[in-house]
């Protein structure tokens, strides 16, 4: 068993009780984790609590260094922390890989900014006393993070690298089913020498530890990243105590294909912003809405460059052209994508590509393509969290933005055009907190990132990021006379 990190310490938690790490492609057992326990995380808030006192005063510089100093670990260990990645998620090594590199380079951004920190002074009316003000901006204490399963590691760092930079300590929850390679990183931040309590990892099951650790007086801010449904469930726990909160929640981003389109790029596109992870991304694009015009040769590019996709171990190479995908991270995951299918096939949607799984051990589905079902099916509706694409015909642009608005979700959508007209109707009005033209949905470090509507509220990435972790105090210095 791998041990959970406590105040600098390896632990196997106060119940003494194991769950189990298993690798989706195999079904096999890699290795266990302490199921954590209230004890655990009252340990873990009350070692970072008590390490905020020193850590909020250290210099911005002195921090970004100790920042630094772990980046050139994860580079070191970057082949070990692939291939760990690989193993407790699933995703092929080349995923892995971008994923380490994505880490990495958010770490960085962060890092840079530590010292860019600024507050403002302000003239104040000197009717009361000859005064001025000043806005300071104040660390806020211990940071839960709490992570999904799709990625580990680059949504470990938006919350780790932001929080440590800005004077704050942490308590990171993994999920549940991947803890180990956020395990290793934690050990090389404590090699980077943070001191022991300013980053600390409770593993468990959210459904056990959740309540404690969202709900514990000595927890100031809780940064969530997962589905909508347990988005819900925290912000109602958290309210009674006025915790500041980042929702980062699910997503059904649509995807929308004018006829002036350049359809081999966006065909390519399509295909990776729907099967990278194995479809498993909040941001990718879930529904497709194609101009008449150019649906039936859209639809046979991306039905072509689908068809590359071969499903398989992720440590295991494709050979080329193949292109090689992983499995759904869990037996649940898969059974509720070929539900999902199934009600769309039930809707009068027709399977053009896949639409089975495959034969052996380990949770696969083969990357799907399924027309036209209907629009009150679940994959119009609800969060399509794996390798199945559903693709409409629309006739013009207001169809296209009026279907691409009608869903709970909004985080992000993008448009394949280079009319102007098009760019400029669909930044303004597809409801989304992202939008990408001409490209693939993916999330820089550089840019706020976060939904509207039910996608939850708040950013991360960018410099907007680390103002979520940070309090803006007013203070007034008067008695200048
Ligand atoms: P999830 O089931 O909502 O779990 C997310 C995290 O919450 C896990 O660490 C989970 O722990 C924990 N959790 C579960 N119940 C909890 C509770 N009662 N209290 C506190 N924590 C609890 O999501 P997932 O299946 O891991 O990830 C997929 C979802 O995340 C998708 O909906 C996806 O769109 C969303 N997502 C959003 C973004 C974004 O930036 N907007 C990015 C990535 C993913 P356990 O694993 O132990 O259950
Ligand atoms: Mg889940």
């Amino acid at each position: 068993m791998t041990g959970m990190l406590i105040a600098g310490e390896r632990t196997e938690g106060a119940a003494g009780e194991g769950i189990d790490v298993v690798d989706p492609a195999t079904e096999e057992k890699i290795d266990a984790v302490p199921r954590g326990t209230a004890a655990d995380v009252d340990a873990a808030v009350e070692a970072a609590d008590k390490a905020f006192a020193d850590w909020q005063k250290t210099d911005a510089e002195d921090r970004a260094n100790l920042l630094r100093k772990a980046i050139a670990l994860i580079e070191r260990d970057r082949k070990d922390l692939t291939m760990s990645l690989v193993h407790e998620q699933g995703k092929p090594v080349t995923e892995a890989g971008g994923e380490i590199h994505h880490l990495i380079h958010g770490l960085n951004y962060y890092a840079d900014l530590a010292t860019k920190v600024r507050g403002s002074y302000q003239p104040l009316p000197s009717a009361l006393s000859k005064a001025y003000g000043m806005v300071i901006r104040r660390p806020m204490g211990v940071v839960a993070a709490i992570v999904p399963n799709n990625f580990p590691l680059t949504l470990l760092g938006t919350k780790v690298a932001p929080a440590l930079m800005a004077g704050n300590t942490i308590v990171v929850k993994p999920a549940a089913t991947t803890p180990l390679t956020t395990l290793k990183i934690a050990d090389l931040l404590l090699e980077a020498e943070f001191p022991p309590g300013v980053v600390n990892v409770i593993t468990g099951k959210g459904s056990e530890v959740g309540d404690a650790l969202v709900t514990h007086d000595k927890v100031r801010r809780v940064a969530f990243t997962g589905s909508t449904a347990v988005g819900r469930h925290i912000m109602g726990l958290a309210a009674p105590k006025l915790k500041r909160m980042t929702m980062e929640l699910g997503g059904s981003d649509p995807v929308i294909v004018a006829p002036d389109a350049n359809l081999k790029a966006a065909a390519r596109g399509i295909a990776i912003g729907r099967f990278w992870n194995c479809g498993q991304m909040c941001l990718g694009g879930k529904r497709v809405y194609v101009f008449d015009e150019v649906y039936d040769e859209l639809l046979e590019q991306l039905t072509r460059t689908v068809g590359k996709y071969e499903p398989g171990l992720g440590w295991e190479k494709a050979e080329k052209p193949a292109i090689r995908v992983g499995p759904l991270h869990t037996a649940d995951g898969r059974n509720e994508i070929l539900e999902q299918l199934q009600d769309a096939v039930d809707g009068g949607g027709e399977v053009v590509l896949g639409g089975d799984t495959r034969e052996g051990k380990g949770y696969f589905v083969n990357p799907t393509i399924v027309t036209n079902p209907a629009l009150d099916s679940r994959v119009a509706r609800e969060e399509t969290f794996g390798p199945v694409l559903p693709i409409w015909r629309v006739s013009d642009l207001d169809e296209a933005i009026r279907l691409a608005n009608d869903s709970e979700y909004g985080l992000g959508a993008s448009v394949w055009t280079n009319d102007i007209r098009t760019i400029h109707r669909v930044a303004n009005e597809v409801e989304a907190g992202m939008k990408w033209v001409n490209q693939f949905h993916y999330g820089y470090d550089e840019l706020p990132f976060g939904g509207v509507k039910q996608s939850g509220y708040g950013k991360e990435h960018g410099q907007e990021g680390l103002d979520y972790y940070l309090e803006d105090i007013s203070v007034v210095v008067g008695g200048l006379e």
